[in-house]
């Protein structure tokens, strides 16, 4: 692509793994580039159209040991001030969850040209390979996306879980599988039912992609007992229930 000039850094959402889901742009740009700094998300299949570039896997992963943001920040600065085509690859889109506006700003700061290329985040494209739609006009007409945890690792804090139960008819979780069961008590303590169809879908999109069909009371222990792990996007609210007529794959 001609016009990914040297010296910039192109932040570029991978979508949830199924490489079907990359938009032109982002393929252009992972042919295009001269390194591509990646997160653990991105798919190996997503990452093989980047054949002529150095890959740099630098990412937040639940659990492990993960680069601190300013290192990822300095290390984008560094190669664009290299001389190089940079792709920053993030899984999903990379402003859902994904530390691309703290990326963004640091690129800013230094004074380095960038531009972004949006994705389909899991949240709303993963669950449509398990059959959900996000929204759908008989059955709700708001959707939340929260993360289940905050940069502490904690569930977050400060969050009115009976508002956000009252507010959307479908609520998005990313991030939640470690802190399901007090998740799923806040919101029912808020007033949601306790047998509120659940769905937790994991490796949306992968071959490997499980889905399981759950309620808000039994979530937490059936997660456990299925196994079933991140990444993974959780979503609760009756817009569950078309997965059965809708299921495609
Ligand atoms: N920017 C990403 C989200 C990053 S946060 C996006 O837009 O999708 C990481 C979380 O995203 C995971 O913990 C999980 O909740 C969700 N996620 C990302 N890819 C996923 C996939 N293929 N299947 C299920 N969940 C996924």
């Amino acid at each position: 692509m001609s016009d990914f000039a040297k010296g910039e850094v192109w932040l570029v959402g991978a979508g949830p793994g199924d490489a079907g889901l990359l938009t032109l742009h982002a393929v252009e740009a992972l042919k295009a580039a001269d390194i591509v700094v990646h997160d653990a998300l991105v798919s190996v299949e997503v990452l093989a159209y980047a054949s002529g570039a150095e890959l740099v896997l630098l990412g937040k992963r639940g659990g492990k040991p993960s680069p601190k943001q300013p290192e990822i920040n300095a290390r984008l600065v560094a190669e664009a001030k290299a001389g190089k085509r940079v792709v920053r690859l993030k899984g999903g889109d990379p402003f859902m969850f994904g530390r691309g506006a703290e990326e963004v700003l640091a690129l800013v700061a230094a004074d380095v040209k960038f531009r972004v290329i949006p994705g389909i985040t899991a949240g709303i494209g993963g669950l449509a390979y398990a059959g959900i739609p996000v929204t759908s006009r008989d059955v709700n007409s708001s959707v939340i996306f929260l993360t289940g945890h905050d940069q502490t690792g904690l569930s977050p804090v400060g969050v009115d879980w009976s508002a956000v139960g009252k507010a959307a008819g479908m609520i998005v979780l990313y991030m939640a599988m470690r802190h399901m069961g007090e998740i799923s008590g806040k919101l029912i303590a808020g007033g949601l039912a306790a047998d509120t169809p659940v769905a937790v879908v994991m490796n949306a999109s992968l071959p490997e992609m499980r889905v399981l069909d759950t309620t808000l009371e039994r979530a937490a222990a059936e997660i456990e007992a299925s196994g079933i792990g991140a990444p993974a996007i959780v979503s609760i609210g009756q817009g569950n229930l078309l997965r059965e007529q809708m299921t495609w794959r």
